[in-house]
């Protein structure tokens, strides 16, 4: 891999309008991804990035193909597509979509975005006046191509973002038949997270000779993240959280829930508290995500409750925390949430909220992380509640669980005996050394403004 440490925009061979868009975005050094990715894609190369969200990888593949399309812009009334993003989401569509358009700004293309879950008829109307390039998520984009809406038979660039969240979400189907209906020849950029057997075998079929691009590690979550877990009793997780909130002066903060039920159950018991809070879930419209997600943005509430699939694809500058009030039953959605801080640059820190009967869910996120998460018990929080009683458990077996910031666990994950619920006792040189110095907002963003 090249040395891409000095690199500076002006180096990847941007056009000065994109280059100006990506200045006016106050960006002045490319991300890894970027750095590598653009100057592949301006060759007009296939890629295969291994690229979490956070590592700026939206800029990495929209920046060379706006150069690549406006490089012959067509003329005339009828626009056909001729870049197609599928994405898992719509709130990733939309995200993505709004980078278009921002990086887009001094060049003479149209886009669109298109997904489900809203009228499709607007969506016709846009697509009959054309569109350079499409973002869509694969169900909607086949429900248009079916109405002829959209004809994809002009295609020169496709992008598959997330790729590894689309076969999760059961859209393998749907990207294949979107594949049929492009021209054979064409560019290919895949994104994705994790390379499973799955995806690889996608890979084979779309990709040709793509170059790979790997900026960070399979599985392993961002290490600017500081990671903590609080072990707490389940009835007063709701109360650490609104005292962490409150004593740790946390500003906006994404916290993850794992049933829409339980995000809106929390986010009333916060008002209660009189923490303004707000949910965002697959039960709720489009419209109502939409604003629950720009009232966030904009400040209104200090806290955005989620799911994981809600969650997926939110964009939200410079979110310093992320709390975990319920673990992921996937591991892999661990990573994925704390993902969502430590973006770009940033620091963050991720807090999870951990009760007895979580502490297998842990454990594998631990043995996926390859390292302990240190534990940290909250003075007045500490948990009381017994190890739950498992009609299999043999008599007398010790508690589950790891010694505070222990990497050494048993592989069986058993620590040694001990009463209480098995994360043992409080570390204070955790707590010191990971702890509260949680640097202000203000502090944060100068850390992140860019230097002129
Ligand atoms: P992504 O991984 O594409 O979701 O991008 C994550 C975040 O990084 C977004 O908020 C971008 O606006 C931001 N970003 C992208 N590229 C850069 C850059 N070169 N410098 C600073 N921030 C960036």
């Amino acid at each position: 891999m090249e040395n891409t440490f000095f690199m500076t925009f002006n180096d990847l061979g941007l056009s000065a309008e994109l280059l100006r868009a990506v200045s006016e975005q106050g960006y002045d050094t490319p991300t890894p991804i970027q750095a590598q990715a653009i100057p592949a894609v301006l060759q007009g190369g296939d890629i295969m990035a291994g690229a979490q969200t956070g590592t700026g990888k939206t800029a990495g593949f929209t920046l060379p193909l706006l150069q690549r399309l406006s490089a012959n812009t067509k003329k005339g009334k009828f626009r056909p597509v001729r870049a197609l993003v599928l994405a898992p989401t719509r709130e990733l569509a939309a995200q993505v979509g709004d980078s278009i358009r921002t990086y887009g700004k001094h060049v003479p293309l149209r886009s669109g975005i298109v997904y489900g879950g809203v009228s499709i008829q607007p969506q016709k109307q846009f697509l009959r006046r054309g569109v350079d390039i499409l973002v869509a998520t694969p169900g909607r984009l086949l429900d248009l191509v079916n109405q002829r809406a959209v004809n994809l038979n002009k295609v020169e660039i496709l992008v598959l973002d997330e790729a590894d969240r689309m076969l999760d979400m059961g859209f393998i189907h749907d990207i294949r038949r979107v594949m049929e209906l492009l021209p054979q020849q064409r560019q290919n950029l895949l994104f994705s997270a994790t390379f499973s057997n799955d995806i690889k075998k996608l890979a084979d079929d779309l990709l040709h000779q793509p170059k790979l691009i790997e900026v960070a590690r399979r599985n392993t979550a961002s290490e600017r993240v500081a990671q903590t877990v609080h072990p707490v009793d389940k009835s007063r997780k709701r109360a650490l959280l609104s005292y962490l909130i409150r004593s740790q002066k946390w500003g906006q903060t994404l916290v993850f829930t794992r049933t829409k039920h339980g995000a809106d159950r929390l986010t009333k018991q916060l008002g209660q508290d009189e923490i303004s809070a707000v949910a965002i879930h697959g039960d709720k419209s489009q419209a109502a995500r939409t604003k629950a997600l720009g009232d966030f943005k904009r400040g209104k509430f200090q806290i955005l409750v989620a799911t994981d699939i809600a969650a997926r694809g939110l964009d939200i500058d410079q979110l310093p925390h992320v709390v975990n009030f319920e673990l992921p039953h996937v591991p892999e959605d661990y990573v994925h949430r704390i993902g969502r801080t430590g973006r770009a640059g940033n620091e963050g820190e991720a807090v999870s909220l951990v009760c007895g009967e979580e502490k297998k869910q842990l454990r594998e996120i631990e043995r996926l992380l390859k390292k302990a998460v240190p534990k940290v018990v909250i003075e007045g929080y500490k948990p009381m509640e017994e190890e739950p009683k498992k009609a299999a458990a043999p008599k007398g077996q010790g508690p589950r669980g790891r010694k505070p910031g222990n990497g050494n666990a048993r592989p069986d994950g058993r620590a040694p005996g001990g009463k209480r619920s098995g994360y043992g006792k409080r570390t204070n040189s955790t707590s010191k050394n990971r702890g509260y110095r949680t640097p202000t907002r203000s502090k944060r963003n100068q850390a992140a403004a860019p230097a002129n």
